[in-house]
């Protein structure tokens, strides 16, 4: 009896210690809001200056969400991270790449563009969001188009330029990624571009930006100081952080990772965005029903990144693919909510009760649906048998 004892209380003890080696991240896990009901927001990067068959794309994508309502009536929600502008390739090419021109958003090239858009804003369906004055850091264009013919080429071209085909280190507005790995750019750097983009996006939009998503998900807390300067009171994450493109090019220098309703330094509200859509990759309709399965599951809003290749490039395949895949999710879950980043950014920060869930048991049980996604915890939890009574206590809920 004595020896089924001690066993037993190693046991325990055991439990305690995995469960204090991590007490962190389970700590953050359950401080972060349980959301009552399914939410749902497409998230979509890159429309706005560039190509001019956007317009059409955009115009499809707000007749298309029209017709998606959740039970309130609310039709689905699709953001737009704006770019503001592209290159000026014909006054960049007079200067024999020494100097970076712009050709901005407000142009009147892109009426047909900012129309459809605000047609969209107008409509419910769209919500903008600062993705960046431009999808580069203009003066690491001009030295890497000094010693690539490829770059000079894009530079230079005479039509608005798609920064798809870009390299990918050189996507990063918020890096100098001209050589690898990159560097990082002053504070005052940042802070005047930053100052400069808020004020394009307020000559298009009206107001100044809210919520912002950074290009390749790379940028710094100096960045978000200076956004919140600017207004921006969300900001969009993957969950970890990049600052830096590493020495073959890839995101690194990871030095935070971000739950849903956490804080920046610089008070910003954190949404994840992790759930990734991208029908001209072959993803399918049903990858939008299983993001949201467990998004739910965990009682968090899931947000689907996307962006408008699909739509460029494959516009009819993506929009019927977007639309079964909304209507699929309407169907597994009837209960389901559209809004906007904003406004559930605006429920979190208010503990909205209409939003967010205080009864113990369901808060229980989306805590115990979080933790599988802690891997070393995962295993660890499975190892000692901690996992039965963590899962008996979920399945109390
Ligand atoms: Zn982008």
């Amino acid at each position: 009896m004595a020896v089924l004892a001690l066993a037993l209380a190693m046991l325990l003890l055991l439990w305690v210690g995995v469960l204090l080696a991590f007490a962190g991240p389970l700590a953050a896990r359950w401080h972060e809001p349980v959301l009552r009901h399914p939410v749902l927001i497409i998230e979509s990067d890159d429309w706005g200056a560039g190509p001019l068959t956007q317009a059409d794309a955009l115009t499809r994508l707000s007749a298309l969400l029209q017709q998606v309502c959740d039970r309130n009536r609310h039709p689905a929600v699709m953001t737009l991270g704006v770019v503001l502008e592209v290159p000026d390739g014909p006054r960049i090419a007079a200067t024999g790449c020494k100097e970076y021109h712009a050709l901005p958003l407000a142009d009147a090239r892109f009426d047909a563009v900012r129309m459809a858009m605000q047609d969209g804003i107008r409509a419910g369906v769209f919500a903008p969001q600062l993705h960046g004055q431009c999808h580069y850091w203009p003066p690491a264009l001009l030295v890497a188009a000094q010693n690539d013919e490829s770059i000079r080429d894009w530079l230079t071209a005479p039509d608005p330029a798609a920064t798809e085909a870009l390299p990918s280190p050189l996507q990063s507005r918020w890096v100098d990624a001209s050589s690898l790995p990159s560097r990082t750019l002053s504070n005052e750097s940042i802070q005047q571009a930053v100052a400069a983009e808020a004020v394009a996006y307020r000559a298009v939009f009206g107001h100044a930006p809210r919520v912002a998503v950074a290009t390749t998900f790379v940028w710094n807390d100096a960045v978000e100081a200076a956004w919140a300067q600017e207004g921006v009171e969300v900001l969009i994450t993957s969950g970890p952080r990049a600052t830096c493109r590493d020495a073959v090019g890839a995101p690194a220098c990871l030095d935070a990772a971000m739950l849903s309703g956490e804080r920046s330094p610089a008070g910003q509200t954190y949404l994840v965005r992790d759930v990734y859509f991208e029908p001209a990759l072959g993803h399918e309709p049903q990858r939008l029903v299983e993001g949201l399965r467990t998004r739910t599951r965990q009682r968090r809003a899931c947000l689907v990144e996307t962006h408008r290749f699909n739509f460029l490039q494959a516009r009819e395949a993506s929009l019927a693919t977007l639309q079964a895949g909304l209507n699929a999710a309407l169907a597994a879950y009837p209960d389901v909510r559209f809004l906007t980043p904003l406004e559930l950014a605006h429920a979190i920060q208010r503990r909205d009760p209409a939003w967010i869930e205080k009864r113990l048991k369901p808060r229980l049980a989306a805590w115990r649906a979080r933790l599988d996604e802690i891997p070393r915890f995962r295993r660890l939890a499975q190892i000692t048998g901690l996992a039965l009574p963590l899962t008996l206590l979920g399945r109390s809920a």
